[in-house]
């Protein structure tokens, strides 16, 4: 049964990306949580350019640009790369014209001092967050979906092997391209990268708290259902400052 709130989504359909002036978000969460599995659907709701740090630099490390050089080693231990280098380089995208009317950001900040290099970008351009959406799902079951995970190798897409098989094992539903596992899914780098979370990433929830920008979800429902979750309270935020 859809809530009140859903049907106000479902209600506006297609034109809520009209509605919505400027809708600046970030998807908090440990890795695996769901966030690119939500930015996906996110992005097709309103058409928001997307960007997502760990994919940025995987893409710098395949090309062997500078940043990819030397991001690479903190990559390969599940370590984050120093604030500087990526702070620059997401300080220049949702500066650029792309993202005036919004972004969806996945993957930064992850550190405290990165959420303060964002805010003080946004507050530069006379603009703030409108909303932190937090995806949460306990440590284990993180492990779970990570050392399932595979991903397109052209676009992208992620699967499960378990919980989101492809049609075809192995091959994209999309494009019919390989999917490869990420060498920093492998268990033992999950459990440290889930250390660092705790440690570093953790008190940018807190840090968000403080401004009242953070909306939570509960990770461990099907996708579909995150999604609804986090359009209906989309939906409420914007009907929030319409009022
Ligand atoms: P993140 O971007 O947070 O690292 P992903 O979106 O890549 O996480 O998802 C991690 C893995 O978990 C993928 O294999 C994906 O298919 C699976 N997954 C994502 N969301 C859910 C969910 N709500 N329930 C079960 N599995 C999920
Ligand atoms: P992800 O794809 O988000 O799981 O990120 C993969 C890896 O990229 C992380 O383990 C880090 O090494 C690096 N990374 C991604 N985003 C950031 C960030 N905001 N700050 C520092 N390192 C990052």
């Amino acid at each position: 049964m859809p809530s009140p709130c859903d049907s106000i989504v479902l209600c506006r359909g297609d034109s809520l990306a009209q509605v919505v002036s400027e809708l600046n978000l970030i998807l908090l969460g440990p890795p695996g949580a769901g966030k690119g599995t939500q930015a996906e659907r996110l992005r097709a709701d309103f058409e928001l350019p997307y960007y997502a740090t760990g994919d940025i630099l995987r893409a710098a490390v395949k090309e062997g640009t500078p940043l990819g050089r030397e991001a690479k080693e903190y990559m390969d231990r599940g370590d984050l790369v120093p604030d500087d280098l990526i702070g620059r380089v997401i300080v220049e995208r949702v500066d650029g014209a792309d993202a005036r009317d919004g972004f969806v950001l996945d993957g930064f900040p992850r550190t405290v001092k990165q959420a303060e290099v964002l805010g003080a970008a946004l507050e530069s351009l006379g603009r703030r967050l409108t909303a932190a959406l937090s995806i949460e799902v306990p440590d284990e079951e993180v492990i779970r979906r990570l050392s399932g995970r595979r991903m397109c190798e052209k676009n992208g897409h992620v699967y499960h092997v378990e919980l989101d098989p492809p049609k075809n094992p192995g091959f994209c539903d999309q494009d019919g391209s390989v999917l490869v596992q990420r060498e920093d899914d492998k268990e033992e780098t999950v459990r440290h990268r889930l250390r660092v979370f705790h440690d570093q990433t953790r008190p940018v929830i807190d840090h968000y708290l403080k401004q009242s920008l953070v909306r939570r979800f509960d990770g461990c429902r099907p996708p579909e259902e995150v999604h609804g979750h986090i359009r209906a309270t989309l939906a409420t935020l914007r009907l929030e400052e319409e009022l």
